[in-house]
């Protein structure tokens, strides 16, 4: 087998979100480096005498900068034949995969992606929340939300959220008061529904359900990981609730 990085996807966290392939990779791992986001029931699938190294990244507890997990990484890569990188969700949405892959390719190694299901999907899947649906929105899109919203030279133009398009906010929770703030003042509606999805599609899901307005209050003491999600989708909830009641 050829010397190969896997940048691959670990799934939202239901451990059968993950894909097959990730799954092969992982069984045939020499090493596995991951992140705090990856269910680490699914180191149990690795060969015997596999390495891991945890490289727990979670916003707000930077345990680790990005240069040291892209030299981790590479020189894992010196050292095994088969090396996997396991991240949360996918790979290429908010996971840096990109520039770990960057990384690879300027100190000459090989690498593939294998993406994964994204938690800014499926988890608001499990909340019983399609972000679009017929008759609500045609459209929604992921945000990080990590950027203090009232920064000068902030890169995520607020005035084009005042859409009907679903928006999705990760690693959000700490900054939730001032995005709802944020979106209001910009002229999104204060009754606009929302929900914080928090440790989506384990068994220590949560949901909490307001408007822009009354989320903040709700949102208190809510574990992390967490997404928010905002627009009339959310309303469906009511009825596509499933997860909950399994
Ligand atoms: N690459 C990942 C996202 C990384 S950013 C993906 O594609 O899913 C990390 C953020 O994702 C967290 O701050 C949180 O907002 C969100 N997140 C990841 N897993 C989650 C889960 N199970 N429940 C709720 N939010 C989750």
């Amino acid at each position: 087998m050829t010397k190969k990085v896997y940048l691959a996807g670990a799934g939202p966290g239901d451990i059968e979100l993950m894909t097959l392939k990730s799954a092969r990779v992982v069984k045939e791992a020499d090493v596995i480096i991951y992140d705090k986001l990856v269910n680490p029931e699914i180191l149990k699938m690795a060969k015997e005498g596999c390495e891991f190294i945890f490289v727990g990244k979670e916003y707000a507890k930077h345990l680790m900068p990005q240069e040291e997990i892209n030299e981790i990484i590479y020189q894992a890569a010196l050292k095994y034949e088969v090396i996997v990188r396991l991240k949360g969700g996918d790979p290429f949405v908010f996971g840096r995969g990109g520039e770990e892959a960057l990384y690879l390719k300027e100190k000459g190694i090989k690498f593939e992606i294998i993406p994964g299901i994204t938690s800014s999907i499926s988890v608001p899947a499990y909340a019983g929340i399609p972000v679009t649906n017929r008759g609500y929105t045609t459209s929604f899109r992921v945000v990080t939300g990590h950027e203090d919203p009232n920064k000068k030279d902030s890169q995520i133009n607020w005035q084009s959220f005042v859409t009907d398009e679903t928006i999705v906010f990760l690693m959000s929770i700490h900054n939730i008061k001032l995005i709802t703030d944020k979106l209001i003042e910009v002229g999104k509606l204060s009754t606009t529904p929302c929900a914080i999805i928090s440790r989506g599609t384990t068994k220590e899901q949560k949901v909490v359900v307001g408007t822009l307005e009354n989320i903040t209050e709700k949102s208190n003491g809510i574990p992390t990981p967490a997404m928010i999600v905002v627009g009339e989708v959310v309303k469906l909830r009511e009825d596509l609730k499933w997860f909950e009641e399994v």
